[in-house]
Formats: C-alpha cells, structure tokens, sequence
C-alpha cells in the first residue's frame, strides 16, 4: 500500500505546492472566502467529485462512495486566511492587500484537494465514502465548524481527521496525541458604570476603577484558587479603558475591562466563566457600580480519540515521520466541534525547514513561513495513508 501510495502522489507531482503557492498568493479573511471556495468547488467539479446539498456559507462537502462498503471517513481543512501584511519577499507572496495565510491553511487546502483528486482517479481505494470537508472560517468565532455540524455532516461522518500544519518543527516530525490538546475558550466584557465628579470631592461621586482595581487581582484568583492546581487553565485581562489621558481632576463614569479564559477541559472552562460572571456583579455590588456582562463561549476543547490516535500514529510510522510527545496547547481549534460528535483526530505536521535555512517562525506571524516543496508531498502522502487505514480498521 505504502509504495502504490508513494507512486500516486509522484505521479501528483508539483500540482498541491503549486494549488498552494496560489491559494497563498490569494487569502481571504474568515467569511468572506468566496473566490477560495469557487476555487475549491470548480475543482472539485473537474474532477467529478459530487458536493454536498445544503451546506452554509464559504464550506463545501465533496465526497465519494467506494464499490466496497465501509466507513463513513471526513478529511477536513480549513480554507481561511488571517488579517496580516505578510513580511515575507517570495514570488508567491499574498496580493490580498492585508490579508495573509499566516495559519498554514492554504496548504491544508491544497493537500485535501490533492487527495481527492487522486482518490476520485483511483476509487479503488475507496470503501464505504469518503467526505473533502473544506471549512470556512476556522479564525474567527463562531468558527465555521458548528455550522457545518448543524448542516448535519456529522450525521454522516463516522469518523474525522485532520491534520494542522505546524511551521515550527520540521518537515519529518509530528505531534499526535491522545486527550485534551487544545484549549477550550471564552471571552468576557465588562462595562462599568460609576458616578463621575470632581477629584477634589470623591465622596460626591463613584469612581469605576475601583471595582475594577480590585476585579483585576481577583480573576487571577479563579485559576490559582478555585480550580484544581493540576488543571490546565488561564484569565486573561485583555483590555481596560476609563478616564481621558492627561485629565487628571476629573473622576471617571464609566469604565471597560475585558479578556480571555481557556482551560484544557471545556467543563472547567464553563465554571470559570461563570465564576468570572459572578465576581464581576459580586464586586461592581460592593462598590455600587452598576455592570453589563457579555460572555461569549468560544471553541470547546479538542479533544483527540484514542482509536483515531492510534491509526494516525501507526501512519506516521509506517512513513517514517518522527512522532514528537509536545504538551497539550491552549491555543484553541474548532475541529473541537467535530470531535465532540464522533471519534476523532487532529495531528500537527511538522513543515519547518528540515535544512535550517529558514528559521521556524510562529503561526500568526507576518514571517509565517512553511517548507512547502519538502512538506506538501510528504503530508499528502500521510494523509492518503489514514485514509486507507481507516478503511481498513474501520467498518
Ligand atoms: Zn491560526
Ligand atoms: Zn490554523
């Protein structure tokens, strides 16, 4: 199987650097990937591949049946781009003033594609039907992985892979494990209304940054005190604007705070929203204040399955890929909302440059930079191989 694989992806050739390096040279922000998903569908109509009915927005659902019967396998990529102006001097560089694939999910484009098209010319390969998830907007909240679950493709799919291209370690490395391996997320905002007055006559007024002196230290105290000391989770107060600059006799009326909470475990995520909820209306109380909560629940945790994990380890193996054991992140990935609904698998393929001539840089970054020619054959070829694990493993 390995090496019937090897000859199909050679016989590929450049095709999946080459759909990259355009998709690079042509992001598009979270919702508004119209050109990229015109994109993906004419493609997906070249190579005879059907596209599911019913499906919202910039996501598109090609799939495939098998002669054999099988199982239902989802292959996803994500197909957004961030708004970045990207720092780096290649031929392919992005256009879009703006706007630049600083995720890597231009390559997790053209690979789904790469292997669909290769699929849809071998269906030999295929038991039970296979499911090219192309998801918009995985960047920006509510991520468009809900709403393809709620357009019900998670009825159909028994179970889901991706992988998540990772610029900081080398082409010949991933990282998969089993468990929690994203964060799940939340956001709060807190505006805060005092009484404003004169400097020189506080009691006469209410000052807002008060409460919120004391808010600041005591969010802190949610993850220190009242979680588990072994669980896995941070506050973060983003942003505070009260008072004008330079005016300094003048108390304030009102006053804004907001920031982040994550947590490993997407139950301990929803106590500390909570919690950030109740401390906020417990303390604007004590100082008189008056408060306006928003709370929005972001991503839940990703959460690996263990069988999925199993067979994406035995691929990189059989490949020869380094399995690297890397702590789980709290950086947070809507795949999350797949993986509640069925088994499911997200691993990071390693895409830096193997020869150290470009140096790892970070994901978000205007220096984004993946080894491209080195890494898309490779991760191509990994992906075609889960595949057919899964339908041999899987019924
Ligand atoms: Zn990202
Ligand atoms: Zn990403």
């Amino acid at each position: 199987m390995n090496k019937h694989i090897q000859e199909l992806v050679s016989r590929y050739g450049n095709k999946v650097v080459e759909n990259r390096r355009y998709l690079h040279a042509h992001p598009e922000l979270s919702f508004q990937e119209e050109k990229t998903a015109r994109w993906i569908r004419d493609a997906l109509i070249k190579a005879g591949i059907p596209m599911l009915e019913g499906i919202s927005g910039n996501s598109t659902v090609g799939y495939l049946k098998g002669e054999r019967p099988g199982p239902s396998i989802g292959l996803r990529a994500d197909i957004d781009a961030l708004g970045l102006v990207e720092e780096n001097k290649l031929p392919y560089k992005s256009i879009t003033p703006g706007v630049m694939h600083g995720c890597g999910h231009d390559a997790h484009t053209a690979v789904l594609l790469a292997v669909a098209e290769i699929l849809a010319a071998h269906r030999e390969l295929i038991k039970g039907t296979v499911y090219f998830v192309f998801e918009q907007a995985e960047e920006f909240l509510p991520g468009g992985a809900v709403q393809l679950v709620k357009d019900g493709i998670m009825d159909k799919i028994d179970y889901m892979f991706a992988i998540h291209v990772d610029a900081e370690n080398p082409v010949g490395t991933i990282d998969i494990e089993e468990g929690s391996r994203f964060a799940a997320v939340g956001t709060y905002d807190f505006k805060i209304t005092g009484k404003g007055g004169h400097g020189g006559f506080p009691h006469t007024a209410n000052n807002p940054l008060l409460p919120i002196s004391h808010l600041i230290s005591s969010l802190n105290l949610i993850p220190a005190l009242k979680c588990d000391p072994l669980a896995n989770c941070t506050i973060t107060v983003s942003y505070l604007h009260c008072g004008i600059d330079g005016v300094a006799n003048v108390i304030p009326e009102k006053a804004v705070m907001g920031g982040c909470v994550r947590a490993l475990d997407t139950h301990l995520r929803d106590f500390m929203m909570s919690e950030v909820e109740r401390l906020g209306r417990a303390v604007c109380a004590a100082y008189n204040c008056d408060i306006e909560v928003s709370t929005v629940y972001g991503y839940p945790a990703v959460v690996n399955n263990g069988n999925c994990v199993a067979l994406m380890a035995d691929a990189a193996d059989e490949l020869g890929i380094t399995r690297l054991h890397v702590p789980p992140r709290l950086g947070a990935e809507d795949f999350s909302y797949f993986a509640e609904k069925k088994p499911s698998a997200i691993a990071w393929f390693g895409l830096a440059d193997p020869s150290g001539t470009h140096e790892p840089t970070p994901h978000h970054s205007p220096k984004f930079y993946l080894s491209d020619e080195d890494g898309l054959p490779l991760a191509l070829m990994y992906m075609l191989t889960v595949y057919c694990k899964a339908c041999e493993r899987f019924h």
